[in-house]
C-alpha cells in the first residue's frame, strides 16, 4: 500500500532521513521505533506531504505521490494524527471530529462515522459540547485519533501516541488501535516504547540516525537480544542525560 524509496528529507543542511526505504502491506499493521531525534516524526511528516523530500520517491496505493501538497494526500487516504495530538482547544469535541472530514462531501457518511467514533469513544460521546482544551490527555488523545478517522484514511499514521498518557490510559488507546487495524485501517504506528509497539503491531522497522538498520516481523524483533538491549542503552543514556 505504502512505499518509501530511497528518501532524504533535510532541515536546511542537516539530513534528517538518509535514504529510507520501506513498505506497510495493505491491512498491517506496521512500526516504527527508535531512539529520539532518529527521524521517526520526520518521516511521518515526509509521507504526508507536511515535508518534501528533497530525493526519493514515496508511492501510496500504486501513484506516486511524492511533492503533493497535504490536503491531496488527505483525500487520496493518509492521515495523520500529530506527536502532541494538536486538538483544537477553543472548539468543542464535536466541532473538532466534524473538522476532521473537511475533505468529505458525503453528509450521511460523516454522520455514521461520528456515531462510529462515539461508539470507539464512550468518553468523547459523554463530552462531545466540551471544549476540547478542558480535555485530559488520554481524551484529547482520543479526539485526535477521531479527528483523523473521520477522514475515512486508508492508512492512518500515529505519532506517539502514548506519550505523556498513565499506563492505563495507554491500555485503552492501544486496545482501540488494534480494532481500528482489525477493522481493516492500514496502520503505521511511531512509538518510543518499542516494547508496546511491537507487541501489538505486525511487522517492525528500527531506525538510527535517519536511516532504517533493520526490518523484520515483530515478534522476531521482541525476540531479538539486539534490539532489547539496543532499547536499553537508549533508556539509560536518556536517564543519564537527566
Ligand atoms: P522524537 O522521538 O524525539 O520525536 P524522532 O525520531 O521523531 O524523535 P525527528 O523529530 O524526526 O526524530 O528528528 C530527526 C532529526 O531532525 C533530529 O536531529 C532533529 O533535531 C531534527 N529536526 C527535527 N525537526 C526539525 C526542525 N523543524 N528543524 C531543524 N531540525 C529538525
Amino acid at each position: 500500500m505504502l512505499q518509501l524509496i530511497d528518501v532524504f528529507t533535510y532541515y536546511d543542511d542537516l539530513a534528517a532521513l538518509r535514504g529510507i526505504s520501506l513498505e506497510v502491506r495493505a491491512g498491517e499493521m506496521a512500526t516504527l521505533i527508535g531512539a529520539n531525534g532518529a527521524g521517526k516524526t520526520t518521516t511521518l511528516k515526509t509521507i504526508c506531504g507536511l515535508l518534501r523530500p528533497r530525493r526519493g520517491r514515496i508511492v501510496f496505493s500504486g501513484r506516486d505521490i511524492t511533492g503533493w501538497r497535504p490536503e491531496d494526500i488527505v483525500r487520496l487516504g493518509i492521515a495523520l494524527v500529530p506527536e502532541g495530538r494538536r486538538v483544537f482547544p477553543q472548539l468543542t469535541v464535536w466541532e473538532n471530529l466534524v473538522l476532521g472530514a473537511t475533505v468529505r462531501r458525503d453528509r450521511a457518511g460523516v454522520q455514521r462515522d461520528l456515531e462510529q467514533i462515539f461508539t470507539h469513544f464512550p468518553p468523547l460521546a459523554e463530552r462531545r459540547k466540551q471544549l476540547a482544551g478542558t480535555l485530559s490527555g488520554g481524551e484529547q488523545q482520543m479526539l485526535a485519533i477521531g479527528r483523523a478517522l473521520m477522514a475515512r484514511p486508508k492508512l492512518l499514521l500515529l505519532d506517539e501516541p502514548s506519550m505523556g498518557l498513565a499506563p492505563m490510559v495507554v491500555e485503552q488507546i492501544f486496545a482501540v488501535i488494534e480494532s481500528i487495524n482489525r477493522a481493516g485501517t492500514t496502520i503505521l504506528l511511531v512509538e518510543q516504547n518499542a516494547d508496546l509497539a511491537l507487541h501489538i503491531a505486525h511487522r517492525g522497522f528500527v531506525m538510527e540516525t535517519g536511516r532504517i538498520v533493520r526490518s523484520a516481523p515483530a515478534a522476531e524483533l521482541l525476540a531479538s537480544e539486539e534490539v532489547r538491549r539496543a532499547h536499553r542503552i537508549v533508556w539509560v543514556r536518556a536517564l543519564r542525560a537527566y
